[in-house]
């Protein structure tokens, strides 16, 4: 039982003394006491399923045992020193996680951060010290973080605030294949996007560039999935202009997309750097950039350096969430249930005409509300409704894209068939109260 502070005296001391740009996600806001595996718990018991897991954070479930067990095994032990001296959880987590790419790519040196802004950060200047270049080229509708490089990655007005981008980067048009201008009905729509991918570099830079980042799909645009082929040319277009590819697997990463343990891997491209966080430490502030041996003796001619990037207590906890998603199958539950609330959600697309889209793979999934099928137009005070009302039976889901129409399903990993069941019976309840 929970006997803390009040919600009232929480909602009062976080509007006096927290920034006033926090969100609180429902009208009625909801405080978050207690979490296990796929489920959360209110102040007043109140249990929820959890189908957006901490913004695709919570990877393995929420206070897995095991990931609990290792941080509070290593806090015992040492809490922190910095990499300036050895210590060998830190390496023996880089091993295991460089073991997850494909042996080919080559992709095994780790760079450990805080953040995913903090990684993406990283990717650019690092591209932009390996190539010498210093354009960088990010998709429209993308969201790469809120700090320096990555808040100018990020292309979506809602993020941006009215100071000074970094200078060199720039957003080619978003090969969404739903809402832009080609659609997935054109066999050649990933084509047509690469086309305006490589005017942009022709017209606005030099004619080279330091990079370009992509996330395999896109999360907080509103879970949309490159138009087919889109990646293969992107990548070859980038490379033939001295650019590398940057894969932003924040969110896609961690077997996800249940097919494979990589997003980029589903699209048959193999990127020059990969960052990742949030699902890499189920709830850990840890992060990675992860790169090839050439690229990243680069930064060896400096000091870089980051005083947590890398502590013991992250890492412990990110080596137990490899060995979850491992010993768990996680990646195939992810599969398995995914494929499971994709088919419900395409039948509840067959009775409910405000569901334009449903997309995503495995348990990156998402749902685009729309008024009407020809122009378009965003539901999105529906979408909202359909949010609450989710809320109101028990269920938490996510709410993104530009025009906030979108649901986004992404749910901690262990989510069961059961789970699926009850949260499909939920979005039908709340479509039909629309
Ligand atoms: N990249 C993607 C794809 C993200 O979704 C996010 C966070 N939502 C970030 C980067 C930034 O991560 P962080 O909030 O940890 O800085």
């Amino acid at each position: 039982k929970y006997t803390g502070p009040s919600f009232e005296e929480t909602m009062q001391t976080r509007k006096e003394y927290l920034t006033p740009a926090l969100l609180t996600y429902y009208k009625n806001p909801i405080m978050i006491v207690d979490g296990k595996q796929q489920y959360l718990f209110d102040h007043e018991g109140n249990r929820y399923l959890d189908m957006f897991a901490g913004i695709v954070t919570v990877s393995v479930g929420h206070c897995h045992p095991t990931v609990t067990k290792a941080a509070i095994d290593q806090m015992n032990r040492l809490q922190h020193t910095t990499t300036i001296y050895l210590h060998p959880v830190i390496g023996e987590f880089g091993k295991k996680l460089a073991e997850t790419f494909p042996k080919e790519s080559n992709l095994k040196v780790v760079y450990f951060v805080n953040s995913g802004s903090e990684a993406n950060d990283l990717a650019v200047m690092m591209a932009r010290a390996y190539t010498g270049n210093f354009d960088f080229i990010s998709l429209r509708n993308g969201y790469h973080g809120a700090s320096g490089n990555s808040a100018s990655l990020t292309a979506l007005h809602t993020w941006k605030y009215p100071v000074p981008s970094d200078f060199g980067i720039k957003h080619t048009l978003n090969p969404d294949p739903y809402r832009g201008p080609f659609k997935s009905s054109d066999p050649e729509a990933g084509k047509k996007y690469a086309w305006h991918l490589k005017n942009l570099i022709e017209h606005s830079s030099p004619g080279a560039v330091a990079g370009f980042i992509a996330e395999s799909i896109q999360g907080i645009g509103g879970t949309v999935e490159l138009a087919d082929g889109f990646l293969k040319e992107a990548y070859d277009i980038i490379r033939a202009h001295g650019g590398l590819c940057i894969a932003d697997e924040v969110q896609t990463g961690f077997g996800r997309t249940g097919t494979n343990f990589w997003g980029f891997q589903n699209y048959g491209v193999t990127p020059d750097i990969v960052t990742m966080a949030k699902g890499i430490g189920n709830g850990a502030p840890l992060a990675a950039v992860v790169t090839t041996p050439e690229i990243a003796k680069t930064l060896s001619k400096r000091i870089h350096f980051n005083t947590y990037g890398g502590n013991p207590v992250s890492c412990a906890m990110g080596s137990a969430v490899l060995d979850v998603i491992r010993d768990e199958k996680i990646q195939q539950n992810a599969h398995d249930v995914g494929s499971i609330i994709k088919d419900g959600l395409n039948d509840l697309k067959k009775k409910y005409k405000v569901i334009g889209d449903v997309r995503g793979h495995g348990l990156m999934l998402g749902v685009e509300l729309v008024r009407d099928h020809e122009t378009l137009e965003p539901a999105n005070t529906e979408t909202a409704h359909v949010f609450e009302k989710a809320k109101e039976m028990g269920v938490l889901v996510g709410k993104g894209g530009l025009y906030g129409n979108c649901l986004r399903i992404k749910p901690p990993m262990c989510v069961t068939k059961e789970d699926a069941k009850f949260f499909l019976d939920v979005m039908d309840r709340s479509l039909a109260s629309l």
